[in-house]
């Protein structure tokens, strides 16, 4: 579904990303993990769209999507989910995944129409997906972080992507949130088919849901490959699990 070969970012001269290759197939849910400053967001970004590589080629679905637009991105199917909670604060749940809907199902939306009875329905079903059905009417801004996160994921179904993104989706969680969370990402992955994406610092929850793992280092594939492998991996063991 989606190869990302030997992509690049250079930032003043400063290789972010430095070579980096990924391989996510149709189903799969893939785990990207590295130290802090490896490159996994700014990978993440040039995957979306929001940042241009300076080399390398990414493809999805067979099409060349290497230098599209967020925007162009987005409607071939890949949505994501930020580090940083990307929401509107002061909007209902209901109506935050409402507007992601609006955004995906119309092209020429008059912003001062009464929208608020459109994909009621849709709206809804994403809502109960992630768990916040019984939340709809509260205000983005007072949700718990671990609530926001999952408001966050559920703004991003809206754009109903095939291949969905998560940077880091258990920051700063408490452990139910976590283990709430890693249900929820094996749910998606299962009910809706969607293929995911994410990259992770918790080595429990990336070992309980991936099928593959890629391992970053300075902005450069170390390996990838099962979990499995993974942790046989003498490389890895020493960097990223201990003694383990
Ligand atoms: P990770 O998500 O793995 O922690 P990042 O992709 O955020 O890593 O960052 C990789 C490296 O690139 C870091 O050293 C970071 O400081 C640097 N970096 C990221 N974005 C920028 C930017 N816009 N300008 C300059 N340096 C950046
Ligand atoms: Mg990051």
């Amino acid at each position: 579904m989606l190869v990302v070969e030997n992509i690049q970012k250079h930032f003043d001269g400063f290789k972010a990303v430095n070579g980096a290759c990924l391989s996510v197939e149709t189903g799969e849910i893939v785990a990207v993990i590295g130290p802090n400053g490896a490159g996994k967001t700014t990978l993440f970004n040039l995957i979306t769209g929001q940042l241009k590589p300076d080399g390398g080629k990414i493809t999805f679905s067979d099409e060349d999507i290497t230098f599209l637009p967020p925007h162009r991105i987005c409607k071939k199917g890949i949505a994501r989910s930020f580090q940083i909670a990307n929401i509107f604060h002061r909007l209902t749940v209901f109506r935050n995944v409402q507007v992601s809907v609006l955004s995906q199902k119309t092209r020429n939306l008059n912003v001062f129409f009464p929208s608020d009875r459109f994909f009621v329905e849709e709206t809804r079903a994403i809502m109960e997906s992630v768990g916040l059905a019984d939340k709809d009417r509260e205000i983005a801004g007072a949700l718990s972080h671990g609530d926001r996160r999952l408001l966050e994921i559920a703004v991003a179904l809206g754009n109903e992507p095939r291949l969905l993104i998560l940077d880091e989706p258990t920051a700063g969680m408490s452990p139910e949130e976590t283990a709430t969370t890693i249900q929820l990402i094996k749910r998606l992955a299962d009910t809706r088919g969607l293929t995911i994406l994410f990259c992770e610092h918790d080595m429990d929850v990336v070992f309980d849901v991936s099928h593959r793992i890629m391992v970053m280092e300075q902005g450069r594939t170390l390996i990838q490959g099962a979990p499995e492998e993974i942790k046989k991996n003498p490389e890895v063991q020493r960097a990223y699990l201990g003694n383990e």
